[in-house]
């Protein structure tokens, strides 16, 4: 049992036209540590689809009129109601959500983080003067470039952090002067719709944000095809975002997908804390982290020593009530993603690895696995197991670290360890990604970096300034003056 458990069932509504709406069709919220109902949302309709689409049509307009002064006030407002209730949003990620309470809290932290970056960031959304009189015979013609917003962004977000990815969709939109439509993740929608209920408090004017809720079986794909939509800006795994860009049509998109980070272990390094920035990388949130560690490419001079530590961390790695301070590892979000997690490991010991350690369930968590194998195997880097499982494999050089890391579909983030500057140079500049750590692993993102994939890794950039931009467009004006 959850200590702080909340004591029945909180049902939430969706945002439709400035007006919470509850359907009588709910979708249980569970606690996946616990298996328990703890919130309960509404199922929208295609028909409150479209009222949050006329309404957003509304918002429009009245969020690009929204001054930079008062975009900004209202989002460091946000981020001021968050401060205050920390514990209570903590609480909330981990009754919905896969984390440790201290797991939990960070989340929060960062996203009042997130929050004032995008407050600060509103008021210097700056253009540019364009030289226009630089061609022969335009001396008269003067003129410049703005942001625009891009109108109505349907905003959706994923279950692992359910509070901060939906304040990076929600911040930047309401910095650039956009409507939003929020369709958050069936698995921890709370967090989202709670912060959704913070803007208001903060002085959003109603039909800027909308919040949809429940299956999208129930709705269909109108939130992306819809010719209303003019961005689509999507965090989610990358089968879900194929599907996703190939509805939407001639619209934005922005694309933050999955991936299967590598991280290199040269033969310079104090394998001892190495060791350990990798073990915590493979285990933050269950292993449920877009940039967690799934790969390790160690240098074979090093290579017993790291592996025996690396095993050694994992093994201790304590599972249990994500409330308890001494848990390392909450649960994983649902029995079918336990179960993915172990037919991945079946299918890599099929192919010839070896599970080292863990590779078993244990109530509603998982295990921290290690699983050796040939850098070089078939199946190297090709799946993202979304849980806390890394392979390990042999390298004897540079450029063998190099071709495995890149041998994936994915690329979002990998780590290189090395006290070479060469060496790190070369990584950084062969490495295909989105994100190269230099001595820290592929874990590592702070809410202000330009950050997301190559290949099926994403489209675009996040982060505060980088998101701004993308749900902005670009609109050249010039003046054909008299002289
Ligand atoms: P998911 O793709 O199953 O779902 C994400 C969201 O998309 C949910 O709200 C879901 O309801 C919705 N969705 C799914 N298919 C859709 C469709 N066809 N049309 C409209 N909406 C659709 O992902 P998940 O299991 O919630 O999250 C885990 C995945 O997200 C992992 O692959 C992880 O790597 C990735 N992720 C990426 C980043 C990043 O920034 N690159 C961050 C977090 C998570």
């Amino acid at each position: 049992m959850l200590i702080n458990l909340v004591e029945k069932v909180v049902t939430k509504g969706m945002l439709i036209g400035g007006n919470w709406v509850e359907t009588t069709e709910k979708l249980p919220v569970l606690n996946p540590h616990t298996g328990e109902e703890v919130y309960a949302i509404s199922c929208a309709t295609e028909t409150h689809v479209y009222d949050a689409l006329k309404s957003a049509a509304k918002g429009k307009i009245i969020a690009r009129n929204l001054s930079a002064y008062d975009r900004s006030e209202i989002i460091l407002k946000v981020a001021s109601l968050l401060k205050e209730r920390k514990e209570e949003f903590t609480q909330t990620i981990v009754n919905e959500g896969v984390k440790t309470k201290m797991e939990a809290g960070k989340e929060v932290d960062r996203c009042i983080n997130t929050l004032t970056l995008c407050g600060e960031e509103a008021k210097r959304l700056t253009g540019e003067t364009v030289p226009f009189n630089a061609f022969a015979g335009a001396s008269a013609k003067k003129g410049h470039y703005v942001y625009d917003p891009v109108g109505i962004v349907t905003a959706i977000t994923p279950f692992n952090d359910p509070l901060n990815l939906v304040a990076h969709k929600l911040g930047p939109a309401v910095a650039a002067g956009n409507a939003i439509i929020l369709k958050p993740s069936d698995f921890t929608p709370i967090s989202g719709i709670k912060l959704g209920e913070l803007f208001l408090e903060a002085g959003l004017p109603s039909h800027v944000l909308n919040i949809i809720t429940g299956p999208i079986s129930n709705f269909g794909d109108i939130l992306v095809t819809d010719s209303r939509v003019n961005m689509v800006s999507f965090t989610g795994g990358s089968k879900s975002g194929e599907a996703i860009a190939k509805a939407a049509g001639v619209k934005k998109i922005g694309m933050e997908l999955g991936s299967s980070s590598p991280v290199i272990i040269m033969n310079d390094v104090d394998v001892n804390a190495v060791a350990e920035n990798c073990v915590g990388g493979m285990i933050w949130a269950a292993g449920q982290n877009c940039v967690g560690v799934k790969r390790m490419y160690v240098h074979d001079a090093v290579y017993d020593a790291f592996k025996e530590k690396v095993v050694s961390l994992s093994k201790a790695v304590k599972l249990g009530n994500p409330e308890d301070e001494a848990t390392d590892m909450g649960p994983i979000i649902t029995n079918e993603a336990i179960d993915k997690i172990e037919s991945s490991i079946a299918d890599l010991e099929k192919g010839g690895y070896k599970v080292l350690c863990g590779g078993k369930r244990v109530n509603n968590s998982f295990e921290a696995t290690i699983i050796e194998g040939d850098f070089d195997n078939v199946l190297n880097g090709k799946e993202e197991i979304f849980g806390p499982v890394a392979t390990i494999s042999k390298i004897s050089s540079l450029e063998e670290g190099i071709t495995a890391s890149n041998d994936s579909p994915y690329g979002l983030h990998a780590g290189i360890f090395t006290n070479n500057i060469e060496v790190a140079f070369k990584a950084t500049n062969e490495l295909q990604c989105g994100g190269v750590m230099v001595n820290d692993s592929s874990d590592y993102r702070i809410d202000m970096m330009p950050f997301g994939g190559v290949k099926q890794s994403g489209i675009g950039r996040e982060g505060v300034k980088s998101a701004i931009r993308e749900m902005s467009t670009t609109k050249i004006i010039c003046f054909n003056l008299k002289n």
